[in-house]
């Protein structure tokens, strides 16, 4: 099969194994070049296979030399399809691995249901006894709650009132205007059940009292926080309220983990083309001016950069994380950086469909956004025929 990207607004319905693979190896090459630091050895990683997920899992296995149970929620192909960016990721990375001598088993499943919770329980028992780092990294659509059956779907909507401000088409290369209207009190509770912290807490809860937390334990989940310019649709809609329960759920996880002398955390991260955050409204023009001014200042960062600055320097640093005031360990320090969020603000009001490519960088936001598919890497033949 030739297989060339198919992009269906924010999302590429194909994937390229070849590409995927290159790309966990550039992540790892990355790692290597590092060099080895201090971290966990048993480390169980939900939403593994992409984006944040992903970069934990390879900067610890090959930073770290940590031993990795990775979940997440992928399709493998078939007659007609490509398998998804994240199933051809997870294949490179356990063969990296492996190859290099580190565990590294994968579940693939719903991570939201209580049987993906026991098949993880049930795989540390046997092969490590007890888990030292759970990182939570899930970004979805939709969940099936374990408990009642309801499914609740995400949505990404101011809350209180509309929202117009200017957007940008990545592909099209249009800039124009949106109005978003205010989010229901139900879509907010709906949003806050997919992308809030119960699921994370079920989680901890079920392999507290299955006894499988190590003394010491961490757990850390991610968020965004960004600049007010995007406060509307991010910090302070419908994802900002459900990134405000993950919170408040890791200070509730934070006090039930001193029993062992653990820590949960919450990282603000760095804003990055992902496919969950490629689907926001908004975010893609300020992410497109950010890279522009970023890679100016020689500050610019992926997922991988972030994750071995999270892990390396804060989480397992020899000194204990820096925290901001509200308790954050932020490693979006740069992005937020004034000298960097000024001139957003003087870039913004200026961008027209016209000067799109000139004063932003959303070449690199489009590079990076294949990229994530396994497209646009060089030495690879796209012409050719592959095995999907
Ligand atoms: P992503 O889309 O790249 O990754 C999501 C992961 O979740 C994938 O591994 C996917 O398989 C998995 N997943 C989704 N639903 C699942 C399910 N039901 N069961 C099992 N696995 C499932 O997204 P990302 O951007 O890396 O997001 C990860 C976290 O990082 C999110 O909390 C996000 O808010 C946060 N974050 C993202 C950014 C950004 O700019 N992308 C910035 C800061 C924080």
């Amino acid at each position: 099969m030739i297989i060339q990207p198919k992009i269906r607004g924010f999302i590429c319905a194909t994937a390229h194994p070849v590409g995927c693979r290159k790309a966990v190896e550039e992540q790892i090459n990355y790692v290597k070049a590092k060099g080895k630091f201090n971290g966990p050895q048993r480390v169980l990683i939900i939403g593994a296979s992409t984006g944040y997920g992903l970069a934990s899992r390879i900067a610890l296995t090959f930073g770290a030399g940590a031993k990795t149970i990775g979940i997440a929620y992928e399709r493998e192909a078939d007659d007609k399809r490509t398998a998804s960016p994240g199933w051809y990721n997870t294949e490179a990375f356990t063969e990296f691995a492996h190859r290099d001598g580190y565990y590294a088993k994968n579940l693939m499943g719903d991570a939201f249901s209580q049987e993906m919770k026991e098949q993880a329980a049930a795989l540390i028992r046997q092969d490590w006894q007890q888990v030292d780092l759970i990182i939570y990294s899930l970004a979805s659509p939709r969940r099936v709650h374990p408990i009642t059956g309801q499914v609740h779907s995400s949505t990404l909507k101011p809350i209180d009132k509309a929202f117009t401000g200017k957007t940008v088409d990545v592909f099209r290369g249009e800039v124009k205007e949106i109005t978003l209207e205010p989010a229901t009190e139900e879509e907010i509770a709906n949003t806050v059940a997919v992308m809030g912290g119960e699921d994370w807490a079920m989680w901890l809860d079920f392999l507290a009292k299955e006894n499988l937390l190590a003394e010491g334990i961490k757990t850390v989940a991610y968020s965004y926080v960004g600049p007010t310019l995007t406060h509307a649709i991010y910090k302070e809609g419908t994802i900002g309220k459900a990134k405000e329960h993950l919170k408040m759920t890791s200070d509730q996880l934070d006090q039930q983990l001193k029993a062992y002398k653990g820590e949960a955390i919450v990282a603000v991260n760095k804003a990055v083309v992902t496919q969950a955050s490629a689907a926001i409204p908004v975010v893609p023009l300020y992410f497109a001016i950010l890279f522009k001014i970023m890679k100016e200042k020689g500050l610019h960062e992926g997922c991988i950069e972030q994750m071995v600055r999270l892990f390396k320097e804060n989480l397992y640093a020899t000194h204990p994380p820096a925290r901001d005031k509200e308790g954050y360990v932020r490693v979006d320090d740069w992005e937020m950086r004034d000298e960097i969020q000024q001139r957003v603000v003087e870039l913004w009001p200026q961008i027209t469909t016209d000067n799109l490519l000139q004063l932003t960088d959303i070449q690199g936001y489009r590079d990076d956004f294949y990229r994530l598919f396994g497209f646009n890497f060089a030495g690879i033949d796209y012409e050719a025929d592959v095995n999907p």
